[in-house]
């Protein structure tokens, strides 16, 4: 797969199909409002980040350069952000506080629909190991709510995050979503 080479100067912008034009902040912004505009306008969620990657590259092709077959952000490592969540909450945890099974339960049933969920595991086996043993640390007697994918917009991991009582969060949230102020 050919993706944006991150030292280079690119537009973070995609024409979608119907030539509505989106403009990102980041790549990984720019990939949220893509699928928060098909997701809004009941548009197939297709895969805003290889269509992105594509016609970025298509159109700067001396700006791209080739990475792994596992779908990786250049500009955002999300499964270093994912590990570095689960290891501040593991150190922080005689202070975390759980939520009820039937609540974390709908959380979880709500992320499982969220158009923020992406791949992150396939970029980095140990790191995937090392979650999942620090999930399998923090949750331990609890139910895990299988979830692959991570939430891009918090870098978290949905899989213990559904089962923390914490703060709500300001910002470009889905309307939808549990954290979301
Ligand atoms: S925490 Fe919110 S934004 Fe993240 S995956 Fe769940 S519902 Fe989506």
């Amino acid at each position: 797969m050919r993706v944006p080479n991150p030292h280079l100067y690119l537009p973070i912008e995609f024409r979608d199909e119907d030539l509505r034009v989106h403009v990102g902040t980041s790549w990984a912004d720019l990939i949220d409002k893509v699928r928060d505009y098909r997701a809004r306008v009941s548009k197939p969620p297709g895969n805003p980040e290889q269509e992105i990657f594509e016609q970025v590259c298509k159109n700067n092709p001396g700006s791209c350069r080739e990475t792994s077959a596992d779908r990786v952000l250049p500009t955002d490592d999300l499964h270093k952000r994912i590990l570095r969540w689960l290891s501040n909450t593991a150190e922080g945890r005689k202070k975390l506080r759980f939520v009820s099974e039937a609540l974390a339960r709908e959380r979880a049933a709500i992320c499982a629909g969220c158009p923020r969920l992406r791949g992150w595991r396939g970029a980095c086996g140990t790191c995937a190991a090392s979650a999942d043993k620090i999930m399998n640390e923090l949750l331990k007697g609890k139910t895990h709510f299988d979830q692959p994918r991570g939430c891009g917009s918090l870098r978290e991991d949905p899989r213990v995050s559904v089962w923390l009582d914490q703060p709500p969060v300001l910002g470009n949230l889905p309307a939808n979503c549990w954290r979301k102020a």
